[in-house]
């Protein structure tokens, strides 16, 4: 079951701990594998490379339970195996979805996880809905995607970031000055100042530093929702009294699926949500490298074979 995938793009992202080679990509193919069954992809065909599809096992602990994205037998394309850094990559169909007309390679290849993890989090396991007020820690290569999609589902989206220029991108898409935080500004006190005591819903931590778990403990309103997808500090305070006595939900949330990343480039295609993704050449990874430690990268940079 394998497809042979030349011209392969890959973006990545500034990462602590163990280097990923290459889990976001986009490619065309060139082969498919003599026992592919039923898949209308075709030689030719651009597709989006999901990097972890699962292993479709029925016996499988994860994908039984709809948790494809981590189940520990299917292949990792690029997260501690081989991924798309490579010309040319083999991977399961499943993991292969067409890309819309409309959509860049680019776009394409950030959507498997920079877009499709925010997506998955905050519709499969926050549910946000429409009716919701939202409170967004985080406006990085997630988090400006995550707020496109709150947007797209209509939320009210108060957001948090001490960048000014994260901010000032976010009012371009149309965030009102009354549902942004001034950078420096606390959180805690912009919510009980602005009327939004007990009205925040949903917070969204694309963050997780012990400052953010901490606000979006105290700012959520009773019975609300925190989904985790950040984690910036590998640990943080959960605070006993005020989570059983506003009965919190603490909700974590890694990675998405197949179908959530088919919804996702269905998004991008419609401009409900355009990543934030430059594009640069493969021989050019040192400089990019560079510039991404001096933080002159915003978002995503997508390197291209050719
Ligand atoms: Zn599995």
């Amino acid at each position: 079951m394998a497809i042979e995938i030349p011209k392969t793009m890959f973006a990545w992202r500034k990462h602590k701990g163990n280097p990923e080679p290459g889990h976001e990509g986009c490619g065309r193919i060139v082969q498919i594998g003599t026992e592919v069954k039923g898949s209308n992809l075709r030689v030719g065909d651009l597709v989006a490379l999901h990097a972890v599809p699962g292993c479709a096992g029925e016996d499988c602990p994860e994908c039984s339970r709809d948790l494809s994205q981590i189940c520990e037998r299917g292949h990792h394309s690029g997260i501690g195996q081989d991924g798309f850094y490579a010309p040319y990559a083999t991977i399961d169909i499943r993991g292969a979805v067409l890309v819309p007309d409309g959509v860049t390679p680019a776009e394409a290849a950030v959507a498997t996880d920079a877009v499709n993890t925010a997506y998955h989090a905050i519709h499969r396991r926050g549910e946000v809905k429409k009716t919701e007020t939202t409170f967004l820690f985080g406006l990085g290569g997630l988090g400006f995607n995550a707020l496109q999609i709150v947007m797209d589902i209509g939320a009210r989206v108060i957001v948090c970031d001490i960048r000014e220029d994260c901010l000032e991108n976010a009012a371009k898409l149309g965030v009102p000055a009354s549902d942004i935080v001034p950078a420096g500004k606390s959180p805690q006190e912009f919510v009980v100042e602005n009327g939004l005591a007990g009205k925040i819903d949903t917070v969204l931590d694309f963050v997780g530093t012990h400052q953010t778990f901490e606000d979006s403990q105290h700012i959520v309103r009773r019975g609300g929702k925190l989904l985790c997808i950040g984690s910036l500090d590998t640990e943080n305070t959960i605070h006993m009294k005020i989570g059983t006595r506003k009965r919190l939900s603490y909700i974590f949330s890694y990675g998405g699926q197949v179908r959530d990343l088919e919804e996702v480039l269905q998004l991008i295609k419609t401009r409900a949500i355009s990543p934030q993704v430059e594009e640069g050449r493969l021989e050019d990874f040192p400089a990019v490298l560079k510039a991404l430690g001096e933080g002159k990268v915003k978002g995503r940079m997508a390197l291209m074979h050719e």
